[in-house]
């Protein structure tokens, strides 16, 4: 799909992934629509992109849908949908707490958390988005709409603390394949990114030896991941019409790390 004039909505685009993602796309000549709950940041990175912002909360169904039409309406019909809205939350399945050295149970309202937002608001968005783009037009090569989500590699590997966060991610992986067979009939692909760690808020919250550590981790290139790299696989996606339901790792090869 070509991306120069075409209207998209990065879902989590005032920041990290998302927000590198509405800037490649912006650079490249989409109409983009900036959906997030964060306001502040939304608004300045539409401001900068020459984008619109629109408030959200994908756990909203009311917000999604009113989020969609505003876009719509400054933009039209979206063709391009980036899902990145979520949120990291590791929380043990039982654990000591740091302070007390008591043995705590999971906190159920985590794991709901986690669902809600990465694993429903992801399939919210991509029902919204996909009776639009199977209702409009086709475009060039038939094509009608790209839907790009993004998993985790956490979906496939088992890492400490990350039961909810592993289920959400690998609940938007398992959901890709049947949702890209209900729309590839109409034109629409479904493609999603398994990213590793990447340098972004979300991870900016881990003290930075941390960071430096699971960097080093990686095979190669011995680093985190940049958001502009992904933003650049996205556009990829979007611009190569052969590229339908297909998951790929973006992760510097860290299944291939010595254990
Ligand atoms: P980030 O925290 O920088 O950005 C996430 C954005 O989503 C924020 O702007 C936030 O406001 C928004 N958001 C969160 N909950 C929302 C809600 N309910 N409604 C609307 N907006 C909401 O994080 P990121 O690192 O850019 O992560 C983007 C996506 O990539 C997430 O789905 C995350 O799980 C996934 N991911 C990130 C990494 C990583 O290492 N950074 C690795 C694998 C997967």
């Amino acid at each position: 799909m070509k991306i120069d004039g075409t209207p998209a909505v990065v879902t989590g685009g005032a920041s990290g992934l998302g927000e590198a993602t509405a800037r490649a796309l912006a650079a490249k000549g989409a109409k983009v629509a900036i959906f997030d709950r964060d306001i502040e940041k939304g608004e300045k990175v539409a401001a900068e992109i020459g984008g619109i912002f629109c408030e959200v909360d994908v756990t909203s169904d009311e917000k999604v849908a009113a989020a969609f039409e505003k876009a719509r309406t400054a933009h039209g019909q979206e063709r391009i949908l980036v899902n990145c809205a979520g949120v990291a939350n590791a929380v043990k399945t039982v654990g000591k707490d740091k302070a007390t050295g008591e043995l705590k149970r999971y906190p159920m309202h985590q794991f709901e958390l986690a669902i809600g937002i990465n694993l429903v608001g992801t399939f919210r968005c991509i029902a919204n988005s996909a009776y639009g783009m199977v209702s409009a037009e086709p475009m060039e090569d038939g094509e009608r709409g790209v839907i790009i989500n993004t998993a985790s590699v956490a979906a496939q590997d088992g890492q400490i603390g990350q039961a909810a966060y592993s289920a959400s991610k690998g609940g938007v992986l398992g959901m890709a394949l049947p949702i890209a067979r209900d729309l590839m009939n109409d034109g629409v692909r479904v493609n999603t990114i398994l990213p590793g760690v990447f340098k972004t808020p979300m991870v900016a919250m881990m003290p930075p030896n941390v960071q430096d550590a699971l960097g080093a981790q990686v095979p190669f290139p011995k680093r985190l991941g940049m958001p502009e790299e992904y933003a650049r696989l996205a556009c990829f996606i979007v611009e190569n019409v052969y590229l339908n339901a297909e998951a790929i790792r973006l992760d510097g090869g860290i299944r291939m790390a010595p254990r």
